[in-house]
């Protein structure tokens, strides 16, 4: 199983040799109420580098332990079950799912799965059917004042990732008549535009982004989901028109900064923030968990009827999830990101 090896400081990028793989044994039995499972996907996200300090600034997240085996969303298969509702063959899902091939669990941690709901593709769970989908749209629900009819311009940060690339389908399916994307590559950009029906996108590491958003989004930006922070906020944020919405997605431009969540805007961009009359509230999706069973269903019917596009960033092997997960805070991804473990 993968074991953790250094918890970083605050200040500091991660990387593939933060982790290291070793062989190990679990029990032969298993107890009542627990199952073995065999892991299929397990899923990087950037709320890991949080995990990656003592203090993760979050009463919800643990830090994972030193020479501990690290843990987040997982797929897997029961392989042999003394739990009542769950029997050999059933999919299941944890969001605190081992970094390991095989585990015991509880099974009254584990959630059963039904793969019809996203045409067999298990791994969705772990992305658009998952806590990305549903970032994406109770985000938009919650904090983005989204109406059908009200000819409205979102933008999207992040927006070839795995929040971002749903955000922007589904604010478009909730009644934006606009979309612009931002993202780090041409690539990922044709491909917002191409395959998942943004107007336009933007390679913020070519040319001026406040200059480029000016021309792409005439009537100023009236919603904007904000995965990103930083320089590429404060450019969005001088777009924003008078009693617009930002729904503060995540910062991941200063995961790697030793600085508050939310970390707070330069001077100049708060003061447009205050004058314009935006909203920037807090959203954390763990808040809306009563509005999690209706909204994956909602995410899997517009995936099974075609009207969300999903890309996965497919990467295989355990002994490489150390590596996805550097790769992924530097933008190796389109889509979500995820780990297949097949053996
Ligand atoms: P993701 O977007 O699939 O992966 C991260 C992406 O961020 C990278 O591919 C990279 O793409 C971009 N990036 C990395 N460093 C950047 C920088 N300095 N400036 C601009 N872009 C940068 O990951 P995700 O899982 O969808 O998460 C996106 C955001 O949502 C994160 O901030 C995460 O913390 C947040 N989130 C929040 C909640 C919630 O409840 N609020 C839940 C889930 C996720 P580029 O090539 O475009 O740079």
């Amino acid at each position: 199983y993968l074991i953790f090896k250094i918890i970083l400081g605050k200040n500091g990028v991660p990387a593939a040799e933060n982790f290291r793989l070793e062989q190990s044994t679990i029990a032969d039995t298993i107890q009542g109420g627990q199952v073995r499972v065999r892991t299929l996907y397990l899923s990087v996200d950037p709320y890991m580098r949080c995990r990656m300090n003592e203090d993760t600034g979050s009463d919800y997240l643990l830090p994972w332990q030193l020479s501990e085996v690290a843990d987040g969303g997982g797929i897997g298969v029961v392989e042999e079950s003394k739990h009542d509702n769950l029997a050999k063959g059933d999919f299941v899902t944890s969001f605190n799912w081992p970094w390991q091939t095989v585990a015991i669990l509880d099974g009254s941690l584990l959630q059963k799965l039904v793969p019809q709901l996203v045409n067999g593709h298990l791994s969705y769970f772990l992305g658009a059917a998952g806590i990305t989908g549903l970032t994406a749209l109770l985000g938009i629900k919650e904090k983005g004042h989204v109406a059908v009819g009200a000819n409205q311009t979102m933008v999207v940060s992040g927006a070839a990732g795995a929040c971002g690339s749903m955000a922007g389908q589904i604010g478009r399916l909730e009644g934006c008549s606009r979309v612009v994307g931002i993202a780090g590559t041409d690539e990922k950009c044709s491909i917002l535009v191409q395959e998942m029906g943004f107007d336009a996108a933007i390679n913020y590491k070519k040319g001026n982004v406040a200059e480029q958003l000016r021309e792409l989004c005439p009537g100023g930006v009236d919603v904007y989901f904000d995965n990103v922070g930083g320089d590429i906020s404060d450019a969005v944020i001088s777009q924003m028109n008078q009693n617009s919405h930002i729904i503060l997605c995540g910062q991941i431009s200063q995961y790697n900064k030793d600085v508050p969540y939310p970390p707070p805007l330069p001077p100049d961009t708060e003061k447009i923030q205050k004058e314009r009359n935006i909203t920037r509230e807090r959203f954390l999706v763990l808040n809306y968990m009563d509005k999690q069973e209706a909204s994956i269903l909602q995410l899997c019917q517009w995936i099974q009827e075609g009207k969300l596009k999903v890309r996965e960033t497919m990467v295989e092997g355990l002994a490489n999830i150390g590596a996805a997960f550097q790769s992924m805070m530097n933008g190796g991804n389109i889509g979500k990101q995820i780990v297949s473990v097949s053996k």
